[in-house]
């Protein structure tokens, strides 16, 4: 790859303030793509719109300036680009490889509370498959609210064995059977977090995806998708996440001050981008390498 063709990004959903972690990855993306005379993109991921704020959006804009980060083209907004997730959605049904799912939080609670065996991942139980279409069975009634999630043991017996890079963790054979059939569409918001990243990493050009290690097993499906609808496949790298004194991931809720807080209170946020260029992590936080 010519070093000019690296496009890395940053994709903060704006449910809340960014904080020390956030500012690692921006500054990571930012610094690897200026670095390699590349292009840096920041989106806007607020399909969420019970959850996306317009305040954080422009916090967040602050916060990178004032971190000293520049961005190349227009900020995009994932909200202005339902039709081509929609695209997306639909290339998978005709593929016959989604499925309705018209179950409650409550009925997959009860469901996974009900069984034995209910299979697990690493963020725990998974959907038990409860819509999953079975041989036979007439077509479901699409009047009723329902999500659209993939059949992942039908998807990934359609493309066969996958695999992608990490900078950190080197080669990775994908797993998605590890998240079991996730959500594409949600019942109320026409997209999910999986299908629109995919989508517009593939549709922005992004060669090089840096994100939090909180994030990697979500690449594993991200993986398949790209297979399914024939995308490129980024290098990814997901860095180790910052943890506060007492080794808890930061959260508003822990008392972590946020870089807004920061900004607004007039630090100098050489604070953040020293230690975090230094390889370490501000405040008397630290980084989780494991
Ligand atoms: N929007 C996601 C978040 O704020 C990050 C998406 C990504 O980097 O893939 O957690």
């Amino acid at each position: 790859m010519l070093s000019t063709d690296l496009i890395t990004r940053f994709a903060p959903s704006p449910t809340g303030l960014l904080h020390a972690g956030h500012a690692l990855s921006a500054m990571m993306a930012h610094d690897r793509a200026r670095a390699a005379g590349g292009r840096f993109i920041v989106r806007i991921e607020d399909i969420d719109g019970g959850r996306a704020r317009e305040p954080f959006v422009e916090s967040i804009l602050a916060d990178l300036a004032w971190l000293g980060l520049s961005w190349d083209g227009p900020v995009v907004r994932q909200s202005a680009r339902l039709p081509l997730y929609r695209a997306a959605l639909d290339r998978l049904r005709a593929m016959g490889l989604v499925y309705p799912c018209f179950c409650t939080r409550a009925d997959i609670a009860r469901e996974i509370a009900a069984s034995q065996s209910a299979p697990h991942g690493p963020d725990g139980p998974l959907y038990p498959g409860t819509c999953r279409p079975a041989a036979g069975q007439g077509e479901p009634d699409l009047s009723r609210p329902h999500a659209w999630r993939l059949d992942v043991a039908r998807a990934a017996a359609l493309t066969g064995p996958l695999v992608w890079t990490d900078e950190r963790a080197g080669q990775v054979a994908a797993r998605p059977d590890l998240l079991g059939d996730v959500v594409l569409a949600r019942k109320d918001v026409p997209t999910s977090y999986h299908l629109a990243v995919v989508t517009d990493d593939a549709d922005q050009g992004v060669t090089l995806i840096v994100r939090g290690a909180d994030l990697f097993h979500a690449t594993h499906v991200h993986r398949l998708l790209q297979a399914l609808l024939d995308l490129p496949v980024p290098v990814y790298h997901h860095h180790g996440l910052i943890l506060d004194a007492d080794g808890r991931r930061l959260a508003k809720r822990h008392g972590a001050p946020t870089l807004a807080d920061l900004r607004v209170a007039g630090a100098d946020p050489a604070i953040i981008t020293g230690a975090i260029r230094n390889g370490g992590a501000p405040l008397g936080f630290r980084r989780d390498d494991a």
